[in-house]
C-alpha cells in the first residue's frame, strides 16, 4: 500500500518512500515537562500515533523516538524570558527534578488513556547532555558557532539554506527584527547551543562542559538525540505547526551544519487546536488537560474520536459542545458494533446447529475471505487513508460500513478490526452481550429471520404476529438501521 504525506519542507502532498525497504525512521518533539499537556498537545500526539499506525498498516516496521525535555527551557522560543522548569519550581515547591518526573509520568498515563503507542525510544535531555555537548562540538569545529555574553550561539548567517522550511529568506530575516537582549548577537535570529551560569546563574540543572558550566539551548536536543537513535539522515520528523519557524528551522540548520547532509526528507505538522481565545496555551492559568474532560465526564476516547474528525493539517475547535457530540456519536458507533457482534454470534451459533452457510458462521473471518461490497468499503478506507490520512473520511467510511445491512456481521467485524488498527478507537471492545444472552435456538433465529422478511413485503400483520411469539418465549426484538437487535427478557 503506498502512502502520500503533505511535507511542509516541499510544501505539496508526496509519495512517501522510505530510506530502508521495511523501516521507517521517525521522530517526534516530545513533551516540555514542566506542566500538564493540554489537549492541544495531546491533538498534536493523537495525529503522530495515527501516522505511526498508518506505517504499520502500511507494512512497515517503525523505529519512532520522542525526547523528553526535562532540561528547562525558557518561556520564548528566541532565547529569551524565564525557564519554565524554574518557573514551576517556585511555584509548586518543589526541585526541578521532581517536576520533572512528575510531569513525564502525567504525560505517559494521558497518552495511554489516549491509546497512543509508546515511542520506541523516549529519551530524555537531562540523560544526553554528553550528545548535545559533542554536536556543539562539530559545529564548532566546522566554523558554525561563535561566543558572546557567555553563550555559545550559532551562526545562522554561516547556514545560507536557513529558513528552508518556513520559507524564509536570510537576507529577509535581518531586517524587521526586534532588538535582542543579547546585543553581542551577530544575527537576532542565531540562536543558543550552549548557556553557561554567566547568563543564568541561578539554574540548578547545570553540566561541565568545554564553554563552561551551564545547560543546552532547546533546539539542540532534538537534533543530538534524533541522530543519536535514528542515524544523521532519517524519514520523517513531526511536531506541531508552532515549531516550523523557529524551533524546527533551528534544528535543521544545527542538524545539517554539523553533517553536511540532509536531516529528514519528510516534515509532517499538525494544525492547532484552537479555544474559544484562539490559543491554546498553558501559561493562561487553568488549561484544558485530559483529567479535566474526564472530570467533566468524557472518557479519553471520546477526545481521540474529536481529533480523527478533522484532517490534522485543519485548525480545529475545541468546544465542550462539539465534544458532546463526537462522544454522542462515539457511544452510538460503539452501541452498533455491540449489535454487530452479537449479530455475528447469533450467525456463529446458527450455523453450529446448521453448517450449510460457511462464511457467516466463520469466526476468524480474513480480510481475503470477504465479499466484493465488503471489499470496497476496505478500499475506499485505505484510500483516504493513503492521501495524507485523511481521517474525517475514513470514518465516514467506517459509519457506512457499519450500517450496510448487505454486509455480513462477521465481514463487517474483520474490517472494523482491520481499521481500527489505524483509528486506535478500541471499536473490538464494544460491550459485549451476556454470556446467556448470545445464544438463540435455531427456532427463534428462523422467526427473526422470517420477521424481516415480512417487514420488508410490507406484512405488518405477520411481523406483529412473529414479535408476539417471540415475546412469549422471552425474547425482546428492536428494529434499527442495521437490523433487527434482541434481547431475552430477565
Ligand atoms: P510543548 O510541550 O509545548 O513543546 O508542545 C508539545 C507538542 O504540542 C508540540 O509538537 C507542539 O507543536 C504541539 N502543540 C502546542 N500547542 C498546540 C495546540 N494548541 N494544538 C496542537 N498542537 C499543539
Ligand atoms: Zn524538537
Amino acid at each position: 500500500m503506498k502512502l502520500f504525506f503533505y511535507n511542509t519542507m516541499k510544501k505539496d502532498i508526496q509519495e512517501f518512500i522510505p530510506i530502508s525497504e521495511d523501516e521507517v525512521r521517525m521522530y517526534t518533539c516530545g513533551p516540555t515537562v514542566y506542566n500538564y499537556a493540554h489537549i492541544g498537545n495531546l491533538r498534536t500526539y493523537i495525529f503522530e500515533d495515527v501516522l505511526r499506525r498508518s506505517l504499520e498498516y502500511a507494512g512497515y516496521t517503525i523505529k519512532h523516538v520522542m525526547n523528553i525535555t526535562d532540561v528547562g527551557h525558557l518561556t520564548d522560543d528566541n532565547d529569551e524570558g524565564e525557564d519554565k522548569m524554574l518557573k514551576s519550581s517556585r511555584e509548586t515547591g518543589r526541585t526541578v527534578w521532581e517536576i520533572a518526573r512528575f510531569y513525564t509520568d502525567a504525560f505517559f498515563h494521558d497518552t495511554d488513556r489516549l491509546n497512543i503507542i509508546r515511542p520506541t525510544v523516549s529519551c530524555k535531555a537531562t540523560e544526553h547532555i554528553d550528545t548535545m555537548i559533542d554536536l556543539v562540538k562539530r559545529l564548532e569545529n566546522r566554523g558554525y558557532t561563535y561566543q558572546t555574553g557567555g553563550n555559545v550561539y550559532f551562526s545562522i548567517d554561516e547556514f545560507p539554506e536557513y529558513g528552508k522550511l518556513a520559507g524564509q529568506k536570510l537576507s529577509d530575516l535581518k531586517e524587521g527584527a526586534r532588538i535582542d537582549i543579547d546585543a553581542g548577537k551577530k544575527n537576532p535570529k542565531d540562536f543558543v547551543l550552549w548557556f553557561t551560569e554567566s547568563k543564568f546563574n541561578n539554574h540548578i540543572m547545570e553540566w561541565d562542559s568545554p564553554w563552561g558550566k551551564g545547560y543546552p539551548g532547546w533546539h539542540v536536543e532534538c537534533s543530538a538525540m534524533s541522530m543519536k537513535y535514528l542515524g544523521e539522515t532519517f524519514d520523517i520528523h513531526c511536531g506541531g505547526t508552532d515549531h516550523i519557524p523557529v524551533h524546527h528551522t533551528n534544528e535543521i540548520a544545527q542538524s545539517e551544519a554539523a553533517t553536511g547532509k540532509r536531516w529528514v526528507n519528510y516534515w509532517m505538522h499538525a494544525e492547532f487546536l484552537l479555544d474559544d481565545t484562539g490559543k491554546m496555551s498553558k501559561s493562561k492559568g487553568e488549561f484544558l488537560t485530559l483529567d479535566l474532560l474526564i472530570k467533566k465526564g468524557f472518557a479519553p476516547l471520546d477526545y481521540r474520536f474529536f481529533c480523527l474528525g478533522a484532517h490534522y493539517r485543519a485548525q480545529l475547535h475545541f468546544s465542550f459542545e462539539a465534544l458532546e457530540s463526537a462522544r454522542k456519536s462515539r457511544r452510538n458507533l460503539m452501541e452498533k458494533i455491540a449489535v454487530i457482534q452479537r449479530e455475528a454470534d447469533n450467525a456463529r451459533s446458527e450455523s453450529q446447529n446448521n453448517s450449510a452457510n460457511e462464511n457467516q458462521g466463520n469466526e476468524n473471518l480474513g480480510l481475503e475471505d470477504i465479499s466484493v461490497k465488503a471489499r470496497g468499503y476496505l478500499d475506499d478506507f485505505r484510500s483516504f487513508l493513503s492521501r495524507d490520512l485523511n481521517m474525517p473520511r475514513c470514518l465516514s467510511v467506517l459509519w457506512k460500513l457499519v450500517k450496510d445491512s448487505d454486509v455480513m456481521p462477521q465481514e463487517k467485524l474483520a474490517l472494523i478490526k482491520d481499521m481500527d488498527s489505524v483509528l486506535g478507537l478500541k471499536l473490538m471492545e464494544a460491550a459485549p452481550q451476556e454470556e446467556e444472552e448470545v445464544v438463540l435456538d435455531k427456532e427463534s433465529l428462523a422467526l427473526i429471520k422470517e420477521r424481516e422478511e415480512a417487514r420488508k413485503r410490507k406484512d405488518y400483520s405477520r411481523a406483529d404476529q412473529i414479535r408476539d411469539i417471540l415475546l412469549k418465549k422471552g425474547i425482546e426484538i428492536k428494529d434499527t438501521p442495521s437490523g433487527t437487535d434482541w434481547r431475552k427478557k430477565l
